[in-house]
């Protein structure tokens, strides 16, 4: 036995090796983690149900997150980033999720899906040139996948863009794309197809096609269930002509590296699931204790405590599979499959939350007015961005090594 355990590197008698998964955060990433709360708590937190009710962009919210450092966190120093990873974004999406599901994703898309592609994929010269104000808060960007035709099925795309002289020329349809139309969008990165490959199949390139762009026509803001204070838009291309320069890495590997993106991304959504599992958690614990029924507080009658104590479950339970991805993610290690299980527990763990956490609150959950109705309302669609539940149920079925479907 104990042959085999040498053989297999295992020494029981040492401490773990270096590198190993931890659960403990740094002191910086506690620090992180106390600043941002703070930064929810005193900023966010106060005006979140009247924005909510005005369904307005917050570019002032935007820019101070920029200002204070949580719109580059995974970015490196010499760009104005916090030189940080995916963990680091995950921590101050969580807390800012915990108050304002709206400013959480509008948080996890500018970085993971605005500036992320730049980041990965992008020319020294397009890093130079966006990187630093997406970091600053001055703009943002969306990430123009999905299309009238085709989410699930990333494959069925239809927009076109043909290499004209110096100039790609695109035509084409995006849909439900984020930061795409805002006074502060600098740019949106799209798929487009470019041509054909050997074998029939479509060549798929990322082209940056900046704000104000004749013949890129954002429409107007969709009218969402929930995140009423997101930019969210369908998008028009119309014979729109972008410098050939503009392609966002190698061409026909515009889809591969988007799914790369979403990998990562899908991580980030996670965390702000744990935020919303968290706030629900953080708002019925309140309310059991101010609010009497039958002479008691409602906190008093077990009902009440089991509803509360399975969303301290959850909110363990979604972080523990959020930060192990992340983690894993940072030490450059394989993540896909623990990203999707982050997500798909995450998300339907939030749903199942805040539908309890209304019922905590009765009538009062059922309005606006309250942080858990806004959860509510906003917790659907955590199961449906950046890769249905469906998805994440077929991706991890081929991980497992099962037949295709
Ligand atoms: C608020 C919001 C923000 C968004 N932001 C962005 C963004 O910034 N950028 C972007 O590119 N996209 C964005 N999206 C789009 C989002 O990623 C898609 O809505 C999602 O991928 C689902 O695609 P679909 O809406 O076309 O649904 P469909 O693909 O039409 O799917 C409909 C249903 O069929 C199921 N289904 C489809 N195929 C299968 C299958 N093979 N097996 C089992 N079930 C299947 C799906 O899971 C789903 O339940 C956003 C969406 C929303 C609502």
């Amino acid at each position: 036995m104990k042959q085999v355990e040498e053989l297999a590197g295992i020494d029981r008698g040492q401490p773990p090796p270096v590198g190993g998964l931890s659960y403990d955060l740094t002191p910086a990433q506690e620090e992180l983690r106390a600043r941002t709360r703070a930064f929810a708590v005193q900023k966010v937190a106060p005006g979140a149900a009247e924005r909510y009710a005005r369904g307005e962009y917050p570019v002032d919210l935007v820019r101070e997150m920029g200002r204070t450092g949580l719109l580059g966190l995974p970015f490196p120093v010499e760009w104005g980033g916090g030189g940080g990873g995916l963990l680091e974004l995950c921590l101050a999406v969580e807390e800012i999720g915990r108050v304002d599901q709206s400013l959480g994703i509008t948080l996890e898309s500018t970085v993971s899906l605005g500036a992320m592609p730049i980041h990965r994929f992008g020319t020294p010269e397009q890093r130079r040139r966006w990187l630093p104000s997406l970091i600053s808060g001055e703009a943002v960007a969306g990430f123009g996948l999905t299309e009238p035709g085709g989410g699930t099925d990333t494959a069925g795309l239809a927009t076109t863009a043909v290499l004209d002289g110096d100039a790609w020329v695109i035509n084409g349809e995006k849909a439900w794309i984020g930061n795409a139309g805002s006074p502060i969008t600098a740019f949106v990165t799209i798929t487009a197809i470019t041509g054909r490959r050997d074998d029939g199949r479509p060549e798929v390139t990322n082209l940056l096609v900046p704000a104000g762009t004749p013949g890129f026509v954002p429409g107007e803001r969709n009218d969402l269930v929930g995140w009423r204070t997101i930019d969210n838009r369908h998008l028009c291309f119309v014979d729109c002509r972008v410098p050939a320069d503009n392609m966002v890495g190698e061409r026909g590997r515009g889809l591969a590296n988007f799914l790369s993106i979403l990998d990562a991304g899908r991580v980030a959504l996670a965390a702000l699931a744990v935020g919303l599992i968290q706030g629900c958690l953080d708002e019925c614990r309140r309310y059991a204790a101010e609010r009497s029924a039958f002479g008691r507080p409602i906190g008093a009658h077990q009902a009440v405590q089991f509803r509360i104590a399975d969303m301290a479950v959850a909110a363990q339970l979604a972080r523990d599979a959020t930060w192990r991805a992340a983690w894993l993610a940072d030490a450059g290690r394989p993540f896909h499959t623990e990203a999707c299980v982050a997500k798909l527990a995450a998300s339907e763990a939030a749903t199942t939350t805040a539908r309890a956490a209304v019922q905590v609150f009765g009538g009062l959950g059922y309005t606006n007015d309250s942080a858990v109705g806004r959860f509510y309302r906003d917790a659907k669609v955590l199961e449906i961005g950046e890769g249905t539940s469906e998805v994440q149920r077929m991706l991890i079925a081929r991980d497992l090594g099962l037949p295709a479907a």
